[in-house]
């Protein structure tokens, strides 16, 4: 081992964490002169923001130390894995802004090293065939209390069990009549180290090994000494492995491995009104309480994606929420709170109308055409600006009008003024009313001396209003998404209940008619928007030329700041 001393790697950053902390110590003292990490996924499902979390922990740690950030597939169990999962994981990593180069591998690589491995474990007398039914070594594992029972094939000659590990890979037997266990004591107080089962038999067909093998390793076998295969200097996962990490510990003593990763612990993500676990997930999916992994209501990356969560609000999101010992969990709205404060620097604004109100302006000559500067993005002076078209006949929100409105009621009223957004102030003189009394328009005299929304004449009005050109809005239908559970820790079961059953029926609210616009329709997918008012917004993917869809990403308002506010 050397003992270079490569502090000079340690990056000067504000991200601290006790990660960071000991990998910087490791540097110091010249343990590690490069700095490995992996992220390293099983690809039975898509990944979510928990995996986020994971994901800018382990990258973010290899940009910042000048190392390499490995991807790799844990994929020991080929009844739950898919090439379509694989190819999701990719797509997820690459558009959060990472890039694991030439470094993506799979545990499946590594299946005859880990058979070569067994069968060292064997010839050690340190692994057994075990005979018993799934039941048995279920009951005889003991419990939490009271130690296991040693199996009656524990004693099994070292031929023996090399014969019969040999038979099981060559698919003499059937699923679940033996298996590989690693002889360690079946009265640990750790449960994981009483005889783990290390290999099974499964007639399954692997997404990338197909037929090769009817045996497979099982991921406690596999996880660690892949690590150290590819030379992992810190393997970083989630809490709830921590118990493993003395089993994992022991492999690595006793294999001829090329190298002793060492693992290290952090909280998992839990979020508020929100399911994590990916078997949920795929419930939510197969049972079509959803629409597909991507749905915006999802957790998923790729839901995100579609509902236009940009990857830089993410990742600031992961670096806000910092990197712990104990599990807690965050509240749903800082993470829309991220959102919204990159939004609100990014997003060009427009204007839309979601339930439109036509509005006529009675004074407005025939043959007029005013086009208006409207400003980009406040926020940000070199957005510039685009021209928008008044006209005659125009839409305006139905919340923005009121008949008979209550006092301080600043927006659209009989009588009442308001100014037009960018263009003109308008007054309502008339309500226009169908045969069931439904207000079907409103018509309104605007004040030519008040161009671009400025002030005639010092005279003040309170509300400012957004609307669209009747004759050049576009029709769109728009998505409004709310939370998909009612319930602010859907996982809870002292109610007796499942998470479906938290589900919130009115996550989801589809208008079909808003009018927007007429630049919103040529709007590239990727490319967030403000409506005016309304919130941020994204084009679907299912949209076309002539069927616009939107999705609501998030609503301008912040409760995260107000929670914030109180404390
Ligand atoms: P799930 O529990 O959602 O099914 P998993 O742990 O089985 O997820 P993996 O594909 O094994 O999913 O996860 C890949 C990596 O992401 C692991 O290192 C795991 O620890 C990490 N990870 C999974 N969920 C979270 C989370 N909520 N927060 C942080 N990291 C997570
Ligand atoms: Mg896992």
């Amino acid at each position: 081992m050397t003992s270079e001393n490569r502090s000079d790697l340690i990056p000067d950053t504000e991200k601290t964490n006790f990660i960071r902390d000991i990998i910087n110590e490791d540097l110091r003292s010249g343990k590690y002169t490069k700095i490995i990490t992996r992220f390293p996924p099983e690809p039975n499902g898509y990944l979510h923001i928990g995996h986020a979390k994971s994901i800018c922990l382990n990258f973010g740690i290899a940009e910042d130390y000048k190392g390499v950030c490995h991807l790799r597939f844990d994929d020991t169990n080929p009844i739950k894995e898919e090439q379509e999962y694989i190819d999701s994981i990719k797509e997820d990593v690459r558009w959060l802004g990472f890039d694991w180069g030439e470094h993506e591998y799979y545990a499946s690589e590594y299946f005859h090293t880990l058979h070569e491995w067994a069968i060292f474990l064997i010839k050690k007398g340190l692994a057994y065939v075990d005979d018993q039914t799934p039941e048995e070594i279920r009951i005889n594992r003991g419990t939490l209390t009271e130690p296991g029972v040693n199996s009656p094939y524990r004693e099994r000659s070292i031929e023996e069990n090399l014969e019969l590990f040999e038979r099981m890979k060559n698919g003499e037997f059937a699923e679940e009549e033996r298996v590989l266990r690693a002889k360690i004591d079946m009265a640990s107080p750790n449960i994981n180290m009483r005889d783990p089962i290390i290999y099974r038999i499964l007639h399954a067909e692997h997404p990338r090994t197909g037929k090769e093998w009817c045996i497979y390793p099982m991921y406690d076998f596999t996880h660690g000494q892949s690590d150290a295969i590819e030379h992992i200097t810190h393997s970083i996962c989630t809490l709830e492995f921590e118990n493993h990490r003395p089993l994992y510990d022991w492999f690595i003593e006793v294999l001829p491995v090329p190298a002793e990763p060492h693992q290290f612990e952090f909280a998992r993500l839990n979020l508020t009104y929100t399911v994590m676990s990916k078997r949920k997930l795929l419930k939510l999916v197969k049972d079509k309480l959803v629409n597909g992994w991507d749905d915006p209501r999802m957790p998923t990356i790729s839901g995100m994606r579609r509902r236009g969560y940009p990857p830089e609000a993410i990742r600031n999101f992961c670096d806000k929420i910092g990197v712990a010992k104990a599990n807690s969990t965050v509240d749903f709205a800082m993470l829309e709170s991220c959102i919204r404060d990159e939004l609100n620097k990014t997003a060009d604004r427009y204007m839309a109308v979601l339930d439109p109100l036509k509005v006529v302006i009675t004074n407005y000559p025939e043959n007029q055409e005013d086009w208006f500067d409207a400003d980009m993005n406040p926020e940000d002076p070199n957005a510039g600006t685009r021209k928008v078209k008044f006209g005659k006949e125009l839409y305006i929100d139905r919340e923005d009008f009121m008949e008979n409105p209550p006092k301080k009621y600043f927006r659209l009223a009989p009588g009442a003024e308001v100014r037009l957004k960018h263009a003109y102030y308008v007054t309502c003189t008339d309500v226009i009313k169908d045969a069931e009394g439904n207000i079907t328009e409103i018509h309104c005299t605007y004040d030519p001396e008040s161009k671009g929304g400025s002030s005639p004449d010092n005279r003040r009005v309170k509300g400012t209003i957004q609307w669209v050109n009747a004759k050049e809005a576009v029709t769109a239908q728009v998505n409004l998404y709310d939370k998909l559970f009612t319930e602010e820790n859907p996982d809870r079961t002292d109610e007796g209940k499942t998470f479906i059953e938290y589900m919130n029926p009115d996550s989801l609210t589809v208008i079909k008619n808003a009018k927007l616009e007429p630049a919103l329709k040529d709007i590239p997918n990727d490319k967030a928007v403000q409506f005016i008012r309304l919130g941020y917004f994204i084009k679907d993917k299912d949209s076309k030329e002539n069927a616009l869809i939107f999705n609501r990403t998030v609503g301008l308002k912040d409760s995260w700041a107000k929670i914030q506010n109180k404390n």
